[in-house]
């Protein structure tokens, strides 16, 4: 079977049924920034796939590009990601391309994760180019875009759970197929999506979601 590393990759997802899904939690503000700006429909799946994987733990996302940073956004919780290379399908060809190297990961400094995540979409396009191909023309982009997500997911894990460890199985593991990034559904197991879910983080996006709300007269 075909795998590859991923430095540092996602968060996990636990079912529906999740008890803690009902508790509010502020949104997370994901800056972005693209070496090309992407196609629309990769764009739209990529926010799809990480929203549907992070949503049994009551976590949202405002996105920001870089770009139009003034300096004055607030924020209770953020990441800063950055897309490598091109984001888009153009030029698949049939061919296996070995180990094109990490697929993503996120920044540490003296042991401590930090906030920055980069994205490499030419490895990750590289990657899964051969089965892509036997995806369906409108439906590649989307394909995609949502193996784009699921390395988002995968980083945004080991900022949010602040830890460095990987699962066995699911977004939270250390190296991906290109089944799994392209496959209809995949999601964290219950260790990693608890590990979020227990997080200081979402405790922090908990309190800020109380403390917006505007108090009764
Ligand atoms: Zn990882």
């Amino acid at each position: 079977m075909k795998q590859l590393f991923v430095l540092c990759l996602t968060l996990g997802v636990v079912p529906g049924f999740c008890e803690n899904r009902s508790i509010p939690v502020a949104p997370i503000a994901l800056y972005t920034h693209f070496d090309q700006e992407p196609p629309v429909g990769v764009v739209e799946a990529l926010h799809d796939e990480l929203e549907s994987i992070m949503a049994p733990m009551g976590m949202t996302f405002e996105w920001r590009s870089l770009n139009g940073v003034k300096g004055n956004e607030l924020s209770v919780e953020l990441a800063v990601l950055t897309f490598k290379g091109r984001c888009d399908i153009a030029g698949l060809v049939p061919h296996n391309a070995g180990n094109p190297g990490a697929l993503g990961w996120t920044h540490v400094s003296d042991g401590n994760i930090l906030p920055f995540s980069d994205v490499d979409c030419d490895r990750i396009r590289t990657f899964v180019q051969k089965e892509l191909l036997g995806v369906r023309s409108p439906d590649r982009e989307e394909s995609f875009g949502r193996a784009l997500g699921r390395v988002v997911a995968h980083e945004l894990y080991h900022i949010f759970a602040n830890t460095a460890r990987h699962g066995s199985c699911g977004v939270g593991k250390s190296a991906y197929t290109v089944q799994e990034l392209l496959s209809d559904d995949f999601q964290f197991e219950e260790r990693e999506s608890l590990a979020l879910r227990t997080s200081k983080a979402h405790t922090v996006l908990e309190n800020a979601a109380h403390t917006a709300t505007p108090p009764v007269p």
